[in-house]
Formats: structure tokens, C-alpha cells, sequence
């Protein structure tokens, strides 16, 4: 049996997974997944709580999703990889949780409100404001002690300790207080100059996007307004591509800095070396996506592998918290026989 601390985290199958994605979460899991037991959701019941309209565009983003994963690098073998919907034991330790947890701490979480406001919800259903309790599941369905996320989950993150701790406090020690992993780059911009490179919004550069498909969405990314012509000096620091340099080149990012102050160097070039440096970080991708996009039936393979390992692990907790909650009737034969 594994002694290893473990890590739970994921992404919802909203979409295909992008640039943000890699450097704010999927990095740390890759440079991790040695280390710890890694367990990565699926998060397909909280991609619900935005698209219950459309159940089938998130089928088809499951799939996406854990061809994203094998791509990047994540190692089936080291890694367990599963479906949120098909792991009971997190919709059960959910409902327990509710009990937890006020409506009022929910309604002030920063992140509920900005994507309320970003999906313009007059009102919100109970899944939308409820799904930090649901997250709070995912996390410790197994136990987790790090969870590596982009900053938008921090108060999430949050919600889950506070959780955990009544839970502990009331029960009995049952968790680890899980413990958030931020990368180095915990929010990338998105290409039009917004805050946050995001799926919903269309403003992303895909892992799975081919090369002329990267070289078109940098030529079109936003730059510093205030210049004009290639020999204006620029200002890096309001700058999409520049932010990318400092991410994806870091070699040449202080000289390229410096020539655009100087107005040596024009967006035109600025983007090409990018672009070719992008191209080249996504190569080994497209060579793993392109192994498994030939062997669709390995993906599946994976999965419920995946699901089998989450639910056994499900159950090892799921027998905790009863025996802490004393809801364990199954197993006090007195009782029933009473
Ligand atoms: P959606 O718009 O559907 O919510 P999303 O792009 O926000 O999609 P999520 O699946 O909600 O993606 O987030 C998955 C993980 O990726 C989270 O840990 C989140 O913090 C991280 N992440 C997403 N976008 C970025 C980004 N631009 N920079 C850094 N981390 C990011
Ligand atoms: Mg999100």
C-alpha cells in the first residue's frame, strides 16, 4: 500500500485545456506525481453546474480533457485519472458537508461572485452556490494533502479547510487539512489582455492547437496600444506577448524587454520568437496526443481503471466518516436487531 501523501485536482470538462491550465495546475502535477499519489478529477458534475443545458457537449469534453492530460504528460501509470459522476462516494460526503457550511460564507466567496457575474446569473441555483461544498468532496473524497490549482480556487481551497477542520473538530480526525499548491504563474493572461486565459471565454491558446493556429492567435494578440510603429519605444509591461516571453522564454525575456523599451524591435519579430518558442513547448504534445488519438480504446482503459482505484479509495473514507458520524448502521448488527 501506497505510504505516500496524496494530491487531488482537475479541471471541469468545459472545454479543451489551454496554456492557463498548464502553467497555473497541470505542471505541478506532472513535476509531482512521483512524489505523491496523484488523483486527478474529472470534474464533470460541476461542469453541470454552468451547462445542465447541455449534458452531451460535456461527454464529448471528458474525452477532450483526458486526451489533454495524456498529452501534457501526465503518466497514466502514476497517476489515477477518474470521472467525478462515476465516484458515489463524492456526492455522498457532499451532502454531508452541506451541513457545514452557511449559505452566508458561500454567498461572500469571491469567486462565486466574479463568475456569477461573468455567466450574468440574476439568480444562482444551489448546484452553482453550492459547488464549493462539492469541491470540497472532490478534494478529500481521498484524503488529499496538496492540491495544486490556479489562484482563481484559493478561496475555494479555503471553504474546503474550514470544512475539513469542523469536520475534524465535531467528528473526529478524519482528514489532513489539505494545503493549495500555487505555481509560479498563477494566472496566465488570456490573449486579448483580459485577467485570466480562460475556455468560456476565447481568449486561449490550446494545447492542442497546430502550429499555424499558434502563430495566427499571437499575430492577433494584444500589445502595448500606445505603440504605433515598430521603432516606437514599447512598454513590455502592459504587454500579452511580453507576458508570455516571461513564461514560455525566459532566456531572452530581459533582452527582449529591453529592446522594446528602446524600440529596436519590432511585434512583428517580437511574436515570431514566441511563436516559435510556443511551437516548440507544444511539439512533444502533439506527438503524445497524435500516439493516443490512435488508440482511442486506451483512453477508456484509462479511465475506468481510474474510476475503480477512486471508488475503492472512496470507500476507505466513506467507512471513516460514517464510524466518526455514528451513521455506520450496517455495521452495529445490535441496532437492527433491536
Ligand atoms: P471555465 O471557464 O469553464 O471555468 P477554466 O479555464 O477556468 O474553465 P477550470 O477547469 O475552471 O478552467 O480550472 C482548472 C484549473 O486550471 C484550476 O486550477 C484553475 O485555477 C486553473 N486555471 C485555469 N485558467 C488559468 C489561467 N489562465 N492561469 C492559471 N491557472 C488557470
Ligand atoms: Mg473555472
Amino acid at each position: 500500500m501506497s505510504k505516500k501523501k496524496k494530491i487531488l485536482t482537475g479541471d471541469r470538462p468545459t472545454g479543451r485545456l489551454h496554456l492557463g491550465h498548464y502553467v497555473g495546475s497541470l505542471e505541478n502535477r506532472i513535476k509531482l506525481q512521483d512524489e505523491y499519489d496523484t488523483f486527478v478529477i474529472i470534474a464533470d458534475v460541476q461542469a453541470l453546474t454552468t451547462n445542465f443545458e447541455e449534458p452531451e457537449k460535456i461527454k464529448r469534453d471528458v474525452r477532450q480533457v483526458a486526451l489533454d492530460y495524456l498529452a501534457a504528460g501526465i503518466d497514466p501509470e502514476k497517476t489515477t485519472i477518474f470521472i467525478q459522476s462515476m465516484v458515489p462516494q463524492i456526492a455522498e460526503l457532499t451532502v454531508f458537508y452541506s451541513m457545514l457550511v452557511t449559505v452566508n460564507q458561500l454567498e461572500k466567496n469571491p469567486t462565486i461572485k466574479s463568475e456569477a457575474a461573468q455567466y450574468n446569473y440574476q439568480e444562482m441555483t444551489y448546484g452553482f452556490l453550492g459547488y464549493p461544498v462539492s469541491q470540497a468532496a472532490d478534494i478529500t473524497f481521498c484524503r488529499a494533502h496538496l492540491v495544486p490549482v490556479g489562484e482563481d480556487q484559493l478561496p475555494h481551497i479555503e471553504q474546503t479547510r474550514r470544512i475539513v477542520r469542523k469536520f475534524n473538530n465535531m467528528y473526529g480526525e478524519v482528514f489532513p487539512v489539505p494545503e493549495a499548491k500555487i505555481s509560479n504563474v498563477s494566472r496566465l493572461v488570456g490573449l486579448d489582455g483580459e485577467a485570466k486565459m480562460s475556455k468560456s471565454l476565447n481568449n486561449a491558446i490550446f494545447l492542442s492547437d497546430d502550429e499555424e493556429t499558434v502563430g495566427q492567435k499571437i499575430n492577433q494578440a494584444v500589445t502595448d496600444p500606445q505603440r504605433i510603429r515598430k521603432d516606437d519605444p514599447g512598454n513590455p509591461d502592459v504587454c500579452t506577448v511580453y507576458a508570455y516571453h516571461k513564461v514560455f522564454n525566459p532566456e531572452e525575456e530581459a533582452g527582449i524587454a529591453e529592446q522594446c523599451r528602446k524600440g529596436t524591435i519590432g511585434c512583428v519579430d517580437c511574436k515570431g520568437i514566441l511563436t516559435d518558442k510556443i511551437n516548440d513547448f507544444l511539439e512533444p504534445m502533439r506527438e503524445r496526443r497524435a500516439y493516443y488519438l490512435e488508440k482511442p480504446e486506451i483512453i477508456k482503459e484509462i479511465l475506468y481503471s481510474g474510476v475503480e482505484r477512486a471508488r475503492k479509495e472512496g470507500e476507505k473514507t466513506m467507512a471513516k466518516v460514517r464510524e466518526a458520524m455514528e451513521i455506520d448502521y450496517d455495521a452495529d448488527k445490535g441496532f437492527l436487531a433491536r
